[in-house]
């Protein structure tokens, strides 16, 4: 408990970003935060150290920063989920929606050479659960085993787990 009240104190609330009536979860102060960020990295090297887990999968671009981080940890494989464009080699895409139009993820094709790879994708925030609902798609699609999907942050209120449950358990350390 002491532990997630660093971790709730170290996030800051922006007001109207990236647009107007938007409350914005600011995790860059929980990373300048060496207290705070051991705290966390500490947390996701406990729980996941008996998942005998091949990969982590982190979603673009701040799922990046704590898989990596934890993939390292766990001396494991880290998979980048990345926007629609940026990955340079054969990719496998799916598009999700939007509150105005749509967007799109990607992941490499090869991207886990192990055979029945057991992979968790992790992200900062669970909102809407549009994005990592994609990625689980994507993760699957290649034919890896997605075992858990995990968010430093779950905004509960928008019910985003009842789309991701359908692929894998949710894990959030925090909730708001
Ligand atoms: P969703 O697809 O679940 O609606 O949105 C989650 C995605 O948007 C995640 O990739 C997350 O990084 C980003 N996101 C949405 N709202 C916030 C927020 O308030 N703070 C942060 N840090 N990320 C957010």
């Amino acid at each position: 408990l002491a532990e997630k009240k660093i971790l709730s104190d170290s996030i800051r609330d922006i007001k109207d970003f990236p647009q107007e009536g938007v409350v914005f979860k600011d995790i860059t102060t929980l990373l300048n935060n060496k207290e705070a960020y051991q705290v966390l990295m500490n947390h996701l090297e406990n729980r996941y150290r008996s998942y005998n887990l091949d990969y982590i999968a982190g979603i673009d671009s701040r799922g990046f920063i704590f898989g990596a981080a934890l993939a390292d940890r766990l001396k494991i494989g880290f998979v980048p989920v990345r926007k629609k464009g940026k990955l340079p080699s054969t990719t496998v895409c799916e598009k999700y929606e939007l509150e105005y139009g749509y967007d799109e993820v990607e992941i490499h094709l090869d991207a886990f050479p192990k055979k029945d790879a057991r992979v968790l994708l992790i992200d900062d925030l669970l909102a809407t659960g549009g994005t990592a609902n994609a990625a689980s798609k994507l993760i699957k699609n290649v034919n890896a085993n997605l075992i858990e999907v995990c968010f430093l942050l779950n905004l509960t209120f928008l019910s985003g787990a009842t789309k991701i449950e359908k692929h894998a358990p949710v894990y959030s350390i925090l909730e708001i």
